[in-house]
Order: structure tokens, then sequence, then C-alpha cells
């Protein structure tokens, strides 16, 4: 189930940040401006970027709902706007460097020099060159398709066509050709790509980062180098869960595939179920425990009931508001995007928008009656709760406290959704028994666990290339080489720099940093676990479900409400009462599954 991979509206995300002890932003040599201007600029910025940052929303809005050469314009001059304001801001911002301020300026003024997640040029006709390309990248890969025959438009097949392939085929030819079919939209965009980077580092470098990349990790409140630490760390934690999973899953794709599939070497990329391989539990059926599976498919029962869209949604907002939230405002409904229009090409990757940074929230999403669109609005909704939680705090605080929250809080929830929870609301007649836990946790995990090293290396990759550690010669071979180290797996048939493999995930294109999804899989883990206890579960933390506990509400929202005013760790305590991450919350949750791996693995091969 997609959850972690969606991005919120775009505008937002040039805001997003956190503060960094050394951010390696240049010092000021201009000393003179007093505590009295550093007030009077962030009224300026704050208002600017409200005003500003609206005008991108609408922009951006209109352009992935109605894609053509007019929106794209219209969308990029706003984008530009938005960028060029932020940018001046942030660079601005170190003038106030050596000024006396208060606690809370201070913040707004560090937050705004990490804020940008691309920052352009100085030099104008460098900035419209970037924001063209960026533009012209979202379009290459949001008009991306599969054509077997180029010469009959009828032959091709959308992203939605791909993704039913690669889920519901066990023809590992039809597979290879679907996988290889997407994979063709990459190298168009390898010559912006590669322009991206230089003129992104460029408009980087002019705010005193090393890079791109080096301005992404500076966001952390942490030193860059300790964020990189804490990042491996938190994976060491749960890489012998992964290994195990991946063990497992060799071992059935290989009784399926045969040979293609090596007993103790790599996993083919194409066998998963996934056009990335980055979640897994559309191979289910082939991994299913056999005498503990759920006996229930939250799919089918959406399907026979002939849910809607709205259906479905109205079912995530309940969720909440169970927990005390208000309900979604009227124009949440009329506004939204909740099926994919027949007339117009779209962006119909899920996303949550808040156009007017106060109560002009929607989602943008093609909902089918599946159980995995069925956890994206609950992950969506999420991103809305969020964002008007903090509506009240200043402009330049309405995010989530580091960027691994915004993404975590929808899939906290959908971790509450489990067979009890379908009981009360009258989806499922009766709850499976414990003994069938094991099958429910085999899927969670597939989604969850399979996840977590994609989540790294995707900007492992991309910090590489930021810093120039990878040329553009080696783009497709560094992709390849972290694929295999992390994940363990390998594409069906050698892939030379002619390809561009990266260029066919969404958040390369569309340059959203992707460790926030990473950090985003941890941290719900440890939100549900520590609201499972303020709810008063005492269940194995799998069983548990929050819903219509106000208590854990009240915890929930007591940390939304923040927004990034304070630092993360403080944001996770008063949730959690912890103020580190933890990745061992997935252990505790996935433990009666390990368990479980260990008797099935005794002997085999794990690792690659
Ligand atoms: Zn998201």
């Amino acid at each position: 189930m997609i959850g972690r991979m969606i991005p919120r509206a775009a505008g937002l995300m040039l805001i997003s940040a956190a503060i960094a002890a050394c951010s390696g932003a240049p010092r000021s040599s201009a000393a003179s401006a007093s505590s009295t201007d550093v007030g009077q600029f962030l009224a300026r910025v704050n208002e600017t970027m409200l005003k500003l940052g609206i005008a991108q929303n609408r922009a951006g809005w209109t352009q992935q709902t109605y894609i053509n050469d007019d929106t794209e314009a219209m969308a990029a001059r706003a984008n530009q706007e938005y960028l060029d304001a932020i940018t001046r801001f942030a660079k601005e911002a170190t003038s106030f460097d050596r000024v006396n301020s208060s606690a809370e300026q201070r913040r707004q003024l560090t937050l705004l020099k990490v804020a940008l997640v691309m920052a352009t040029p100085s030099n104008p006709a460098e900035s419209d060159e970037l924001t063209k390309i960026t533009a012209r990248l979202e379009s290459t890969y949001g008009k991306g398709k599969w054509c077997t025959d180029p010469s009959k438009p009828d032959s091709c097949k959308t992203i939605d066509d791909v993704t039913r392939i690669m889920a519901t085929s066990r023809n590992e030819r039809d597979l290879r050709a679907a996988w290889e079919g997407w994979h063709a939209i990459g190298p168009a965009m390898r010559r912006d790509y590669t322009r991206f980077v230089e003129l992104s580092n460029t408009g980087a470098k002019e705010l005193g980062f090393a890079d791109t990349g080096a301005m992404w990790r500076a966001k952390y409140d942490m030193p860059p180098d300790a964020y990189t630490k804490e990042l491996d760390r938190l994976w060491e934690q749960v890489r012998p869960l992964y290994l195990k999973l991946h063990a497992y899953a060799r071992l059935k794709l290989r009784a399926t595939y045969g040979d293609i599939v090596p007993a103790s070497g790599p996993i083919p990329a194409h066998l998963l179920g996934n056009i990335w391989a980055q979640e897994w539990p559309n191979i289910y059926p082939l991994l299913a425990p056999a005498t503990a599976d759920a006996g229930f498919s939250l799919t089918d029962i959406l399907k026979t009931r002939k849910a809607s869209a709205t259906d479905m949604v109205r079912i995530g907002e309940r969720f909440y508001t169970s927990l005390g939230f208000d309900p979604l405002p009227k124009t949440f409904w009329e506004r939204s995007l909740l099926v994919r229009p027949r007339d117009r090409e779209v962006v119909c990757h899920a996303s949550a928008w808040d156009i007017d940074f106060e109560t002009d929230v929607r989602i943008k999403m093609c909902i089918e009656p599946t159980a995995e669109d069925f956890t994206t609005i609950h992950h969506e909704l999420g991103h809305n709760m969020y964002q008007r939680a903090y509506k009240d705090q200043p402009v330049i605080f309405r995010d989530s406290a580091n960027d691994g929250f915004h993404e975590a809080i929808g899939d906290t929830i959908a971790l509450s959704v489990t067979p009890e929870y379908l009981v009360r609301i009258n989806l499922l007649g009766k709850a499976p028994d414990a003994s069938r836990d094991v099958g429910l946790l085999m899927m969670r995990a597939l989604e969850k666990v399979a996840f977590l090293p994609f989540g790294l290396l995707i900007d492992q990759w991309r910090w590489k290339v930021f810093a120039g550690e990878v040329a553009p010669a080696q783009y497709n071979k560094a992709w390849w080489d972290l694929r295999l180290k992390y994940q363990g797996v390998a594409p069906p048939a050698p892939r030379g720099e002619e390809f561009f493999d990266p260029a066919a995930k969404y958040h390369v294109p569309d340059n959203t940093p992707y460790t926030r999804y990473f950090l985003a899989d941890i941290l719900q883990f440890q939100f549900h676990r520590a609201l499972a206890k303020t709810a008063g579960c005492t269940l194995p933390l799998h069983r548990c479900s929050i819903y219509e506990s106000k208590e854990a509400g009240r915890r929930l929202n007591a940390m939304l409400s923040m927004g990034q005013s304070r630092p993360w760790p403080d944001a996770l305590e008063a949730l959690t009462g912890e103020k580190q991450m933890d990745a061992t919350a997935i252990l505790d949750y996935f433990a009666p599954l390990s368990k479980w791996l260990d008797q099935q693995l005794e002997g085999k091969p794990i690792g690659w």
C-alpha cells in the first residue's frame, strides 16, 4: 500500500524545513541591523510567503489537475516568483545572524535559511532556465506512457495500467515488458536532470551550502553529519528484519518463477509486484503463510460494496473525527479531485494540499476501490489534519516538526485500521482470530519493512549526484549499485548509461526529497506505540487501534498544533515522551512475524 511516497503540495515543500545547528549558511559582514528590523523583516517574510505561496498553490493545483502548455507556463511563473522571493529572504536572513532577537525570531530566521528544496541562481537567465526545466521534468513524467507501438496511440499504457500489470501479472515475460516499458520514459529526462543538478547547485552555493544535497541535510535540527549517522543507526536497528523478509520473499519467488530468481543472490526487480520494487504487498498471495491467511480482502469488500471514492474518503474522515478532530470543511468536498477525469491529462499521483495555509485543504487522487487507496486516503487526510492543526502558527512555522513527521501522521492512523476496527465500522462481519495474525503482519511487512531500504537509497543517490561524487556518466550505474546494496534487487537485464532509471520514479523528476518517507516509516510505529499506550491498549502492538480514543487524539493534536515552532525532538516528546527516534517500535510490532520467519528460514541463505 502506497502511503509514504506521496508528496504534499509543492508550495508547502518549499517552506518545509527545520533548524540546523550548523547549516553552513554564510555569516553576515554587515551587523548594522537591529532587533526592531528583525521583527519588521519577519513580518514582511510571513506576509509575502503567504501571498506568493497561495498564488503558487492555486497555479500548481490547476496545472496538476489540467496539464497543458498554458497551465504549465502559469505554474512555472508562480513557482519562480515564490522561489525568487524565498531565495532573496534566505540571503537577507543572514544579515541578522548577529542581531539580538527572541528565540522564536531566531528560529524563524534559521528555518528561512534552510527553507528551500531548490535554490534558484541569482542570475535571472539561469533562474528562468531552472524553473522551466523543473516544470518540464514534472510534465514529462506526468505525461509518461508505455507505448508498445508508438505509431498507435491506442497501444499506450498510463502509469495506472503499468501499475496494474506489475501488481497482478505472474507472467515473467509480461512483467519484464511492463517494467522495461515504463522505464523507457527515463532517458528523455536525462539531459534536463543533468542541467537541473548544475543549476540548483549554483543556487545552493549562493546560499552558502556545498550543494543542494547538503542544503537538504541541513534541515533536521542537528549537524548534517550527525543526521547521516542517525539514519545509519535507525537502518541498522531494522536491517536484520529486512534481511529475513528478503530471504523469505526470494525463497517463495524462486518457487514461483524458477531459476530466474537466484537461491542466494539479489531478487530481480520486476518480480516484486511494484514498478520500483519499493513495497511488495502485491506478491502477498505468493508468500502467504499456509495456515495464517487473514481470510478476508479489504479490496474485495470495497468492490462488493461498490464503495465510491467519496464513500472511502468519508470513512477516512470519520476516523479523525472519532479522535476529536473537526470534520473536513465543505470546500474540501467541492474542490478535491477524487477520481481521474476522462477528458484531460492530470497528475494522478496522490497529494494533499493546503491552498490558503488555513482552511482550504484538499486532496488530489485518482481513487479506485482498493485496500491500497483506502490506506492512501488516510495518509493524505493526515496531511490535511496536520495542516489545519498548525494554521494559527506564524506562516514560517506552518509545517511539520521535520518532513518525516508530515508523512507519518496518516500512516500512524492507518496502523489502527485493524480487523477489529473494520468490524466496528461494519465493513467486516467478524475479525479473524489471533492465529491469523502472521498473515496480516506479513502483508504489512511487505508494505512497511520492504520499503525501508528504498526509502533510504533515493536520497543516498541524489546526495552523491548533487555532491558530484557521481558524475552524469555514471548516473545509472550508481543507481543500481545502491539498489543492490540496500534493497538486494537487480534489474532484469544489464542497464547501461543509455537508460536513466532514477527518472522513472516520480520524486526524482519532481525533486521531492525522499528520506522523509524513511523517517516517516520509522516514526509512525513509534507514534503508534505511544498512542496505543495512551489509549490504554494492552494487546500486542499490532492489534491496537486508537479509534474513538479522545485521549490519543489530544496527544496527537498537541504535537500537530506545534507545527515546526519547536525543534523536532520537542514535538516527538509531546506525543511519545521520547526525544530520540527509535526503530524498535517496528521490531515490537512485527515480533510474531520475525519469530515465524526464523522458523521458515532455518538452514536457508540470508542476504545476497
Ligand atoms: Zn504524504
